[in-house]
């Protein structure tokens, strides 16, 4: 297990989040509540639960999946990249949720 990083939380307050590059997967998805899966299919997160280095996800649609912690996940990368293709529609992601995500930066 590594040492707890220190990151910079965002600010509630701001429209914007900021998240740097190099921010551990699950706080990014804790935060962002959204997983982009491998089809490019961008879910909403319902629950998240952290086993130290595993997450059990559970996304609106009814999927479950345990993703393995890491900085250089296909996930990370994906949601850094925001290469996604369109939202689910299972998960009825709102509107807000997407535009908060298209405003975020990693830097
Ligand atoms: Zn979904």
């Amino acid at each position: 297990m590594s040492p707890k990083k220190k990151f910079k939380h965002p600010n509630s307050n701001q429209a914007k989040y900021t998240f740097h590059k190099k921010s551990d997967l699950f706080y990014l998805l804790k935060k962002i509540k959204l997983w982009p899966s491998r089809v490019g299919l961008l879910h909403g997160i319902k629950s998240i639960d952290i086993n130290s280095t595993y997450a059990d996800i559970l996304l609106h649609c009814g999927h479950q999946l345990t993703v393995k912690n890491s900085k250089n996940s296909r996930a990370a990368r994906w949601l850094r990249n925001k290469w996604m293709v369109e939202p689910c529609k299972r998960c009825a992601v709102p509107d807000w949720k997407l535009e908060k995500y298209r405003n975020t930066t990693f830097k």
